[in-house]
């Protein structure tokens, strides 16, 4: 999975019928395949500048991502993270932040030790994961923190 450089929209293929499709780094509804209106795989990168426009005012719950290159933890959760944007579509968007490129997010966020996952709801925190917990035990947190439990 491509995430793009902090730019307007991020190419995803369909999880259904694999068509490639163009999802933006914001918008009102869910995004969806133009082929046969699947929910797409939400994940964006997003920065200082445009992390309210992306994360907090999304209008469905975000997992954001506090990582940074040469954090090799972070590297080991990434691959679930992503996964998670395809398990929860529709759900669930996922919002990756460079803390090396965003001080001021990381800061907010008090992200002392990366990798930092949170979920995000209606802009507020709901769930707080410090380190590279195993892959079942981050889908277990984040599916709890959706169901609001
Ligand atoms: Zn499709």
């Amino acid at each position: 999975m491509v995430v793009s450089a902090s730019g307007a929209s991020v190419e995803t293929r369909c999880p259904v019928c694999d068509k490639k499709n163009r999802v933006p780094a914001a918008a009102s509804g869910i995004p969806r395949c133009g082929h046969c209106h699947a929910a797409l795989a939400w994940i964006v990168e997003a920065d200082d500048a445009n992390f309210d426009l992306v994360a907090v005012k999304s209008s469905i719950p975000v997992l954001v991502d506090l990582w940074a290159p040469w954090c090799g933890p972070c590297r080991m959760v990434s691959p679930t993270v992503e996964q998670m944007a395809t398990q929860f579509a529709g759900r669930l968007k996922v919002v990756k932040v460079n803390v090396d490129e965003a001080p001021a997010t990381a800061r907010r966020y008090e992200a002392m030790s990366i990798p930092t996952l949170l979920v995000l709801k209606g802009g507020k925190t709901v769930e707080r994961i410090v380190g590279a917990l195993p892959a079942v035990q981050l889908r277990t947190k984040v599916s709890a923190a959706l169901e609001g439990l």
